[in-house]
């Protein structure tokens, strides 16, 4: 299977395209076609990882990384990845739960197959790789913890100084020698754009072999897909009916990962992404027009992206905004009610969701009634509630347990370097 740039530029192989990361003409890569399954071309297929070698076989075909697929995937799949049953009366409806990973966000399945791929493509490799990550909070864990101590591979995770929360600065600084974290005086756009000019830098670049982590490299993407087809799998053969998807979306990449396994054949029905505030996707849809803005900020803030850079992809694997709001739905979902959401969660369904969640339980709740119509809904849960326990247990009014990779994590001690929001400055942290 060849891998194409969105602007036209390729062919490469997975092995290629997850290198690189972004395409040399500065588009994204996608597979040249996607496979074709019926139901029963998973027949046999019993745990997620049996689902995952039957989806992405094919992906592989010119990888040197072919024969070790069952390998990478039993890394990736390592934890449970379970759709739980809402008992709300009169209505079907599941939560897929995708934080049960060691940083509680769905970014660790994404995270721990490209950490697995990479240290099989460069771990004997003399320089090691260096990953570039500019972080608002979630990604920079999961890559950090995903790549810790393996051979050949070196994270810096560069964060905005004072605008992540406590638990979330600790999982950026709490990991073994490879992993450098980086507090920038700045926002997370300087973080972005000294990680954008540092790539740019021939010399640099050259010197410490930088790739990049984020929701642009299809590694991150690929075994997203595999939730997408277990969960609808599970589904059909229990019910006989297709289940629709609710999504928390921001940057895109985890529902176009829902999206390709639709396209791919499994039995997917409607999808509807769940945006917060940041109203770029929901006025495209609305006014066809695309217009990429400045991001706000939100109570779900690892959604808080004005310019989501999986649109390109999107867009020239489906179409533009008139053939794709016939395909998906989506909404807008405001901080209050996000608030409201998580308050009735937690007293519909006996535990508490998190801020991200929050979009897609009130978008469930206010679904238009001809769409809802037969369709049975799972929405998912994208992190666990305690890595946002600031905002949600003053609404709920009670503490939330801590998972227990997340209680090892922050009992781990952590220490992180501060710089200057300059390339310079993150070339002098690099030397050490
Ligand atoms: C990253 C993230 C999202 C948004 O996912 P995208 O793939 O960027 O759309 C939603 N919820 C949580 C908890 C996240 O960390």
């Amino acid at each position: 299977m060849n891998f194409f740039s969105t602007r036209g530029a390729g062919p490469v192989s997975l092995d290629g395209a997850l290198r690189q990361g972004i395409a040399e003409d500065g588009g994204l890569y996608l597979p040249e076609t996607l496979p074709s399954y019926e139901v029963n071309s998973f027949d046999g297929a019993e745990s997620i990882s049996d689902v995952a070698y039957v989806l992405l076989k094919p992906f592989f075909a010119r990888s040197i990384l072919k024969s070790d697929i069952k390998g990478i995937l039993k890394e990736t799949f390592c934890f449970p990845i379970p759709t739980r049953e809402l008992k709300v009366v009169g209505k079907n409806a599941a939560l897929l739960e995708l934080y049960h990973g060691p940083t509680a966000a769905f970014k660790d399945i994404g995270a721990s197959f490209l950490a697995a791929c990479l240290s099989r493509l460069e771990g004997n490799v003399d320089l090691p790789l260096t990953i570039l990550v500019a972080t608002s909070g979630d990604t920079g864990g999961a890559v950090a913890a995903a790549f810790d101590s393996r051979a050949g591979m070196r994270v810096a995770v560069l964060f905005p100084d004072g605008r992540v929360s406590a638990r979330q600065e600790h999982q950026l600084c709490c990991w073994g020698k490879n992993v450098l974290s980086l507090r920038v005086k700045g926002s997370f756009d300087d973080c972005q754009s000294i990680v954008k000019a540092a790539m740019a830098d021939k010399e640099l670049s050259a010197a410490h072999r930088f790739s990049s982590a984020n929701s642009i490299n299809i590694g991150r993407l690929l075994p997203q897909s595999t939730y997408y087809a277990d969960a609808s799998l599970r589904h059909y053969r229990r019910t006989g009916n297709k289940p629709g998807f609710i999504i928390p979306t921001g940057n895109l990449g985890n529902a176009l990962a829902c999206i390709m396994a639709r396209e791919m054949g499994l039995p997917i029905g409607p999808i509807i992404l769940a945006t917060n505030e940041n109203r770029t996707i929901a006025d495209y849809f609305e006014s066809l027009e695309w217009l990429p803005r400045k991001s706000i900020q939100t109570l779900a803030s690892a959604m808080d992206v004005g310019d989501p850079s999986n649109m390109e992809r999107l867009r020239c694997l489906i179409g533009e905004s008139d053939v794709l709001r016939n395909r998906l739905g989506v909404t807008s979902v405001s901080d209050d009610e996000i608030k409201a959401a998580l308050r009735q969660d937690f007293k519909s369904f006996g535990f508490a969701t998190c801020p991200h969640t929050a979009t897609a339980t009130h978008t469930w709740r206010n679904i238009d009634s001809a769409l809802a119509e037969g369709c049975d809904w799972i929405m998912v849960a994208t992190a666990h509630p305690a890595k946002f326990e600031t905002i949600v247990e003053p609404l709920i009014g009670e503490k939330i347990p801590l998972p227990p990779d997340l209680m090892s994590i922050l009992a781990r001690p952590a220490s992180a370097v501060s710089i200057e929001p300059t390339v310079d400055s993150l070339a002098t942290a690099l030397q050490y």
